[in-house]
């Protein structure tokens, strides 16, 4: 049988989702959770829309430290 992984598992975490916001992805070596300097950590624009680029989390994985 061809080692093929079947679609649509449900049980499988989420796969890793990098925001528009985020430097890579959460957990990452090196990187931290920072806030959105969009929104200021709200995750809602100032017009009340959902923040795109931490995706109204509030929060975004950043590179920390090194230079
Ligand atoms: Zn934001």
């Amino acid at each position: 049988m061809p080692a093929s992984p079947p679609s649509g598992g449900s049980d499988k975490p989420a796969a890793p989702h990098l925001k528009p916001g985020d430097e890579a992805y959460a957990g990452t070596p090196g990187t931290g959770e920072d806030l959105c300097e969009v929104c200021g950590g709200t995750g809602i624009r100032q017009d009340g829309s959902p923040c795109p680029n931490c995706e109204g989390t509030g929060r975004v994985t950043r590179g920390i430290g090194g230079a």
